[in-house]
């Protein structure tokens, strides 16, 4: 037949998708191919973050929604960067957290002046409405667990936050996300996140929740948002991390889990959401955190959560495996730049092994190897969603925007610490792709913030 097997036969025949596919990957390649064609001393500067950068498109980004007024969806997401930016880089936070603090001063949450009974003012279109909403409520609180400190934390009205998730509770057992809203797994996740890290998590918030997101996980190993829909994986990421947090991990089919979401790491070397669609920056937290959870469990050998709530589970069948200097660093550093084979699929180096079933495989000194490609991944990140002038982005060709930011950020922070055994064993460089002033704060897997600022509010609100 006519053009069978030629590359015009091949456009001929391709799908919408199929095209947008090997768009992307040619930018993608192109730019990978620039950076192995420079010397290796021009590699370095070409792989570090531009922190300053960030920091100032951050800041003049807050400011500009100062002026707007308050949105706090959008001020959350700046406020977590605030977190990954100030908090972990220790670069001259004050002036931006001083922006910050007029922002959540805005938002009414400041001084024991919050609005209503949660965080509830965000914008449709043009227009600011005020209704509580569970996706507001998770990134703002996790905002002022970011801000830390006795003043923003005792702010929070955890009363009135209660009585909001028991009214946002389905009879099902499920969350909605507001009054008469959606009932999905990451209404689930938020509620039972925001209850976790604020101490008012109970059986009655808990019960039935387990139950809905196991309907949730489909034929393929990841979670969908609702039953009968695609595994994706934000809702994976969501799923899992809210069954952690209820002690149910176990329930779940983690072995096709695990499978599912190693095959989400693609050519490009970043992840994609769901099977078959393009490469996305934000997924390198939502399936990297995957892992980043996977991992903790004792159950793959880790050192569990540290929380109250979930370490009765994990922790006490937990296993001292060694000291992490002794780690054998001798594959840290593989290839920058995996192959496609003929037809661009993945690698077959970075498929999971059949033994993931049951554990993550350790190296001989039981250094933790995680089941994805770390190095490749933080590659992705640098070089294709990172800005120069400042902020990163979902692939090459898009525009940057403090969502992705985000989410860069701390899918980065996770690749780095992939194979420490816990918080307090810094990475070794060559986990570190780049110079290792590019080292950012470990984040806690289960919420998105940064640790250290997750511990001071766990003790903060264990007292009062
Ligand atoms: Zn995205």
């Amino acid at each position: 037949m006519e053009g069978e097997g030629t590359a015009t036969g091949r456009q001929r025949r391709a799908t919408a998708s199929q095209l947008d596919q090997w768009t992307v990957q040619d930018q993608v390649f192109k730019i990978y191919g620039a950076f192995a064609s420079i010397p290796r001393s021009a590699q370095s500067v070409i792989l570090e973050l531009q922190r300053d950068k960030h920091v100032e498109y951050l800041t003049r980004g807050l400011q500009q929604l100062v002026d707007l007024g308050f949105a706090t969806g959008s001020c959350t997401q700046l406020l977590y960067l605030g977190n990954q930016l100030t908090m972990n880089w220790r670069i001259m936070p004050s002036t931006f957290l001083a922006v910050v603090r007029i922002q959540m001063v805005a938002m009414g949450v400041d001084q024991g002046r919050q609005v209503a009974e949660t965080f509830a003012l965000y914008w449709i279109g043009r227009r600011m409405v005020a209704m509580p909403h569970l996706a507001t409520t998770y990134a703002a609180v996790n905002s002022l667990v970011t801000l830390g400190g006795h003043k923003a934390l005792s702010s929070i009205n955890r009363d009135n936050l209660y009585k909001f998730l028991s009214r946002m509770k389905d009879s099902s057992g499920a969350f909605r996300m507001h009054d008469a809203g959606e009932i999905d797994v990451r209404a689930c996740y938020t509620a039972i996140s925001v209850a976790s890290i604020l101490n008012i998590l109970d059986d009655e918030l808990a019960k039935g929740v387990g139950n809905y997101i196991l309907s949730c996980q489909t034929y393929e190993g990841g979670i969908a948002g609702e039953p009968g829909s695609e595994a994706h994986g934000g809702y994976t990421f969501c799923g899992l991390a809210a069954m952690v947090l209820i002690n149910q991990a176990n329930s779940l089919d983690l072995a096709s889990l695990i499978d599912w979401v190693a095959f989400r790491q693609g050519v490009e070397c970043g992840f994609q959401g769901r099977t078959n669609k393009l490469v996305d920056g934000c997924y390198s937290f939502w399936q990297g955190g995957v892992f980043a959870l996977l991992q903790r469990l004792p159950a793959f050998g880790g050192e569990g959560f540290g929380t109250s709530d979930v370490e009765v589970e994990w922790v006490s069948d937990s296993t001292s495996e060694g000291d992490d200097e002794d780690r054998d660093s001798s594959d840290d550093n593989e290839a920058l730049h995996p192959e496609p084979d003929q037809e661009g699929h993945q690698s077959s180096s970075h498929s999971p092994e059949s033994s993931t079933a049951v554990h993550i495989h350790h190296s001989r000194h039981n250094q933790l190897e995680p089941l994805f490609h770390t190095m490749a991944l933080q590659q992705y990140i640098v070089l294709c969603s990172q800005e120069q002038e400042g902020g990163f982005r979902d692939k090459p060709g898009k525009a940057r925007d403090y969502y992705h930011t985000c989410y860069c950020l701390s899918g980065l922070s996770v690749c780095q610490y992939s194979r420490s055994k816990n918080e307090n064993s810094p990475p070794l460089p060559t986990s570190v792709l780049g110079p290792y002033s590019n080292l950012l704060e470990p984040i806690h897997p289960l919420y998105n913030v940064v640790s250290r600022q997750y511990h001071d509010a766990r003790e903060f609100f264990s007292k009062y």
